[in-house]
């Protein structure tokens, strides 16, 4: 049951402040989790960086696709192409969604329906190889346009392979900018393909997002989103690397980068002339 517990306590010697607990061990459970919360908080506001692990990006990521996702009422697959067109930005996602919902869903090809007359015919022609298949080999993004299962794993394979532009991947039919999202992805592509493709995912969200960086030092795999404006970019990794967050050379505060950017240009060109 509930008790309430008036404690007093003495402040400077002199004033008493008193001091009103109501006493349940679950309310003291989460006063404990929630100061514990506001101290990581305060320390990293005291910092004005925190370093990431690849835990820490993932759970952010999710929660921001999260986010869209309930705010405008779209997939998870859609918040994420969303999300990516706008670097990772929430607020600007949410600002021209309701700005203008129609031109974001043209400009990054998210369709409400499909743009051709999917007929019900037991044969589809795959708009690729040109085939007449069985309609259950046929796939399609949001447009409709009908392309055999064997045609998908070779394009969505190809951009894959190709580096992180399969991220904004789009429906091969070149008049078509539907995009396509990983749910294609998951249906369509290898499980090495798979893992590349969410690996892309995750960096992406550190390389686009302009407030995140990747610590520079060798092998290592935090990264460090910077939150003060103080003018003070050093920041110091879990690694034990010590950098400056705007220009990523080795801290080199109260000098700043310009300076150090000469300096190293001059050294740069010192040590190419004692090689002649
Ligand atoms: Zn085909
Ligand atoms: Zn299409
Ligand atoms: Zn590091
Ligand atoms: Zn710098």
């Amino acid at each position: 049951m509930r008790e309430l517990r008036v404690a007093c306590e003495r402040e400077n010697g002199e004033r008493r402040v008193p001091e009103y607990v109501l006493w349940e061990p679950s309310l003291t459970v989460k006063l404990v989790e929630s100061s514990m919360r506001e101290v990581r908080e305060l320390k990293s506001l005291e910092l004005g960086y925190t370093v990431l692990k690849e835990a820490d990006i993932k759970q952010r990521q999710e929660d921001d696709i999260s986010k869209v996702s309930t705010v405008l009422s779209i997939s998870r697959v859609d918040a994420t192409i969303l999300l990516r067109n706008y670097n990772w930005n929430v607020s600007k996602v949410h600002d021209e969604w309701f700005a203008d919902e129609e031109g974001v869903r043209q400009s990054v090809g998210l369709l409400e329906r499909p743009v051709v007359q999917v007929s019900d015919a037991r044969e589809l022609t795959c708009g690729i190889c040109f085939d007449s298949l069985p309609r259950e080999t046929i796939t399609s993004a949001a447009c409709g346009h009908p392309f055999c299962r064997a045609c998908w794993r070779g394009y969505i394979s190809t951009t894959i392979n190709d580096g992180p532009g399969c991220l904004s991947l789009r429906c091969p039919d070149p008049s078509c900018n539907a995009a396509v999202g990983e749910d294609m992805i998951d249906k369509l592509a290898t499980a090495e393909e798979k893992k590349k493709y969410s690996r892309y995912l995750l960096r992406s969200y550190i390389e686009d997002n302009k407030m995140t960086k990747w610590c520079p030092a060798p092998g290592c795999e935090y990264a460090v989103e910077f939150a003060s404006g103080s003018g003070n970019f050093d920041v110091s990794c879990i690694c034990s690397h010590s950098f400056c967050w705007n220009c990523t050379e080795e801290a080199h505060r109260p000098v700043d980068c310009a300076t150090v950017a000469k300096w190293i240009l001059k050294n740069s060109a010192e040590s190419e002339n004692m090689n002649w």
